[in-house]
């Protein structure tokens, strides 16, 4: 009984541990920002110290790419509310019109499209900039296996 139940633990082991991995598979860019794949593009989201977001692309070579056609949403689900946010370009670069609002630990929706009659993908960001002791990247972009 003993080893079937230590087999049992094992194989539940591993079952966690591949299931967290997969969970894990946040990739960073250059400006150590998130990584959003929507089709051959990646869109890398950063906060910025003014608390904008913005967003640089990239092709599937992580070659930077002018904004073109893209268009990008996000919703901050603060505390406070539901925050719409929209976006402008301003060189290489989409950045939000506004910063986001006050507080931590609430989730960003962003919908990215590559075009304005592309399909729409969105993205659950969880809204932490504290850095990550482990990769140095702050915890919305950590892309420790955690
Ligand atoms: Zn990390």
């Amino acid at each position: 009984m003993k080893t079937i139940s230590k087999l049992l633990t094992a194989a539940l082991l591993v079952a966690f541990t591949s299931s967290a991995f997969a969970a894990a598979t946040v990739k960073a860019g250059p400006r150590k920002g998130r990584i959003l794949e929507v089709d051959a593009q990646q869109a890398e989201f950063f906060i910025e110290k003014d608390r904008t977001v913005s967003i640089a692309f990239y092709d599937a070579a992580m070659k930077a790419q002018p904004v073109a056609a893209q268009v990008i949403t996000a919703t901050a689900e603060a505390p406070s509310g539901k925050v719409k946010m929209e976006f402008e370009k301003k060189g290489d670069l989409l950045v939000s019109k506004t910063p986001l609002p006050e507080g931590e630990h609430y989730t960003i929706v962003v919908q990215v499209k590559t075009a304005a009659d592309a399909k729409p993908k969105n993205f659950r960001i969880p809204m932490d900039i504290s850095e990550c002791g482990k990769c140095h990247n702050p915890e919305y972009a950590c892309i420790c296996d955690e």
